[in-house]
C-alpha cells in the first residue's frame, strides 16, 4: 500500500473520452461514480480524456454534456480537459526520465506488432525492447534526424526501483476492500507519451488522479490490469494512491461488453425513441422507476 495518505473529502470523477456517442455502459459508470459520491458524501468531477487528437470530437464532448444532464447527472464545473494539461504530463515524463526510466522508441506500429512475442492484458502485442538497446548517440542522431518517437517506461528497471511488491485497495461494487497484487510486469515497457500523442492513458489518468485529488476511482472491469501500471506510476512519482471500484460491464446482446467502435445503441438514441432518464437509471439497478421493458445484462 502507499504510504502517502488522502485528507479531506472524498473525491471521485467520471471521465469519458469524446470519440464517440456515450452507451448504456457510460451511463452505468456515471450512475455508480454518483451512487458512491452520494454514499460517502464526496465531491464528483468530470473529467474529459481527450487526448488522442485524431479520434476525439468537439461535437462527441458537446454530446456527453447533454447525455450527462438528461441522466440527472451533475458534476462539479467545470470539467478537466486532459488536452488542456500537456504540461502537467511532459513534467511527470521529466520526473520518471530524471530516474533513467525512459527511453526514446522509434518502432512503428507494425514494426512493434511484427518483434512481438506477447500480448499485454489488454491484447496488444507487447513491445519487444528494440530501442531501449540503442546508444545515447545513436537515439540523439535519430531524434537529430526528424524521426518521429514515442517514450516509453522501461519496465524491468521501473519495477526494481520500487522497494516491495505493490498493492491496491479494491472494492469492487461492494464496501469492503481486499488488497490485490498489481502485476505491471503484464504490461512490458509500456508508451508513456506516443508519436503524436501528448501522453499515454496510463500516464495521464495517474497524473489527472493524483492532480484532481481522487480519492476513489470508479470505474469499469475492463480497466481492471491497466490499474497494476497506475500503482507502479504512483510510487515512481511519489503520488498517493486512491481506492478502486472496478464496476461490472453492461453486456450487448450477444454477451460481449458494449462497445462505441461496435455502434453498441447510444444515450442519444435512446433518448430519440422516447426512453426517459428514468427508465434508463431503474435498467441499471439505479433508482425505483419503471424501466418500461428495458433490460439489460451485467457481467
Ligand atoms: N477514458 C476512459 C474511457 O472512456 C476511462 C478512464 C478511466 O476511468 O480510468 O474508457
Amino acid at each position: 500500500m502507499s504510504s502517502k495518505v488522502l485528507a479531506g473529502p472524498p473525491v471521485l470523477r467520471f471521465a469519458p473520452s469524446p470519440n464517440g456517442l456515450l452507451h448504456l455502459g457510460h451511463a452505468y459508470s456515471a450512475l455508480c461514480n454518483e451512487r458512491v459520491a452520494e454514499e460517502l458524501n464526496g465531491r464528483l468531477l468530470l473529467r474529459i480524456e481527450d487526448l488522442d487528437r485524431t479520434r476525439c470530437k468537439p461535437r462527441y464532448e458537446a454530446a456527453i454534456a447533454d447525455d450527462l444532464a438528461w441522466l440527472g447527472l451533475r458534476f462539479e464545473a467545470p470539467a478537466r480537459r486532459q488536452s488542456e494539461h500537456a504540461g502537467d504530463y511532459a513534467a511527470a515524463l521529466d520526473a520518471l526520465a530524471a530516474q533513467d526510466l525512459v527511453y526514446p522508441c522509434f518502432c512503428s506500429r507494425a514494426e512493434v506488432a511484427r518483434a512481438s512475442s506477447g500480448r499485454d492484458p489488454d491484447g496488444a502485442p507487447l513491445y519487444s525492447g528494440a530501442c531501449r538497446a540503442l546508444s545515447a548517440s545513436q537515439a540523439a542522431a535519430r531524434i537529430e534526424r526528424g524521426e518521429k518517437r514515442a517514450s516509453r517506461l522501461d519496465m524491468g528497471r521501473a519495477i526494481d526501483r520500487v522497494p516491495a511488491r505493490l498493492f491496491w485497495r479494491e472494492f469492487g461494487e461492494g464496501s469492503t476492500p481486499v488488497a490485490e497484487a498489481a502485476e505491471p510486469e503484464r504490461w512490458g515497457d509500456i508508451v508513456l507519451s506516443g508519436r503524436d500523442l501528448a501522453a499515454s492513458y496510463h500516464l495521464s489518468v495517474t497524473v489527472d488522479d493524483a492532480l484532481q485529488g481522487v480519492t476513489d476511482v470508479v470505474r469499469g472491469r475492463d480497466l481492471i490490469a491497466a490499474t497494476s501500471v497506475h500503482r507502479l506510476l504512483q510510487e515512481l512519482l511519489d503520488l498517493p494512491a486512491p481506492g478502486y471500484r472496478h464496476h461490472r460491464l453492461v453486456l450487448d446482446l450477444d454477451g460481449t461488453k458494449l462497445a462505441k467502435r461496435r455502434h453498441s445503441p447510444s444515450l442519444a438514441k435512446f433518448r430519440a425513441c422516447g426512453v426517459s432518464p428514468a427508465a434508463i437509471r431503474a435498467a441499471l439497478g439505479f433508482g425505483d422507476g419503471d424501466s418500461g421493458g428495458l433490460a439489460v445484462a451485467l457481467s
